[in-house]
């Protein structure tokens, strides 16, 4: 469900023509939905009803200011994995409190910073980093509230980059080892065991793999409370799918009905990772034909978006539907939709039947809410794009398009 619909034959977001948007601000430019922002969120957390829960939006997934402000306001807590993020969280007025930290390389400034801020719980990701949070702990003279994230070696059927539950995934600790680490983390003075977490991947598209992996954690959220260990929160990460293409992922309904079947009984607090789920299909990128070229073997339509404004297909190979902001008649061919950027694999679409497109002409990349804007880089020294955020008949800037002058910040030549 989206916001994103032709009005007589002009694509709009809500009741904004796109056009309009790039006329003012130029391309390529990310553009977000509120309407379908706030839904997303609201039909995730009323798919939990009253089960008790908090929904930790995923920031890495999309990291505008403006985006965790809406979901802050809106109740949310978040999922962070950087102090960068956390810094991100509390400049939106995020509260640290409904805050969960994960990451498999925290540094002992972020434990310190996101300990001082009062943060909800730690994900902790090894034995080690276990010990060097306790060692913070005590030094601030507190108790570093955590949960293990735990490895259920379950597999996701997801694309491999964004499989994390595997037993050769680097996330999490071995499902067999955390009963032991639990034991010693009781003996040591500035920790306090609050939860059990896990995530086990992103864009699932079937329940399975989630009853399986929450089935098999709930069973040591039991054994673990039966030890003796006071813990109330059960992580249960992230990594619902959404539909960019034919994927029929769970309903948020669906799932939530997995999930509660799964950890029936257990009296835990559950948290909610959702990354992809609220915002993926509430962004766009658009994007302007620069060339069209005829070569022996293919047809290609070079556009000014590139990799580094947005590098899902080029890393994932992920597929994002293309939709022309101005509906046209004709006959479709098949074209390669590429970037500017000097690389082979800078291919938004491969094989792609669409009306031939023409010059200036103005295309939407759908499904680019998540993943897109958050993962840009300035590879070629290009500017990153602009980001505007729509509400209803209403729309603004929310990130300027980066300047040229900014590439160069900290360099000295
Ligand atoms: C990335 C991530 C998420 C969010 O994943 P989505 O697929 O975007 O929902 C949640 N939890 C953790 C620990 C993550 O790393």
């Amino acid at each position: 469900m989206n916001h994103f619909t032709y009005h007589r034959g002009i694509l709009h977001a809500e009741q904004v023509p796109l056009a309009a948007i790039a006329e003012a601000v130029g391309t390529p430019t990310y553009v977000y939905s509120t309407a379908t922002l706030t839904r997303h969120f609201r039909v995730v957390t009323e798919a939990f009803g009253q089960h008790p829960h908090l929904l930790c939006y995923s920031v890495k997934a999309n990291s505008n200011l403006a985006v965790l402000r809406l979901f802050a306001q809106g109740g949310g807590g978040f999922d962070i994995v950087s102090g960068g993020e956390l810094a991100r969280v509390r400049q939106a007025g995020g509260a640290p409190s409904r805050t969960v930290f994960a990451g498999v390389g925290k540094t002992p400034d972020e434990m310190e910073q996101a300990l001082a801020a009062g943060i909800l719980m730690f994900n902790v990701e090894s034995a080690e980093e276990l010990e060097m949070l306790d060692a913070v702990g005590r030094r601030m003279g507190t108790r570093a509230p955590f949960a293990l994230r735990v490895n259920p070696d379950v597999d996701a059927r997801t694309h491999r980059y964004i499989a994390t539950g595997l037993k050769t995934s680097k996330f999490g600790v071995p499902f067999e080892e955390a009963v032991a680490l639990y034991a010693r983390a009781r003996k040591l003075k500035g920790l306090r065991a609050v939860g059990l977490d896990c995530h086990i991947g992103s864009q699932l598209t079937s329940a399975a793999p989630v009853k399986a992996a929450i089935s098999k954690v709930a069973g040591l959220y039991r054994s673990l409370r039966e030890q003796g260990h006071p813990l109330v929160h059960l992580d249960i990460g992230g990594g619902l799918g959404i539909t960019y293409a034919e994927e029929t992922p769970p309903s948020p309904q669906e799932y939530a009905r997995t999930v509660l079947e799964a950890v029936k009984g257990t009296g835990a607090h559950l948290i909610l990772e959702p990354g992809r789920a609220l915002v993926g299909n509430a962004g766009v990128l658009l994007t302007r034909v620069l060339y069209r070229k005829r070569t022996p073997a293919k047809l290609f339509v070079v556009v000014d978006a590139g990799m580094n404004d947005l590098i899902r297909p080029a890393l994932y190979e992920a597929h994002h539907g293309l939709r022309p902001v101005v509906k046209r008649r004709g006959k479709a061919v098949e074209v390669d939709v590429v970037g500017p950027v000097c690389e082979s694999s800078d291919v938004l679409a491969r094989a792609r039947p669409l009306v031939l497109p023409q010059q200036g002409e103005l295309y939407a990349v759908m499904s680019a809410g998540a993943y897109g804007m958050s993962m840009a880089s300035t590879y070629n020294s290009r500017p990153r794009p602009a980001e505007v955020l729509v509400d209803g008949a209403a729309w603004r800037v929310v990130r300027e398009r980066e300047r040229v002058e900014d590439l160069w910040r900290g360099e000295r030549a």
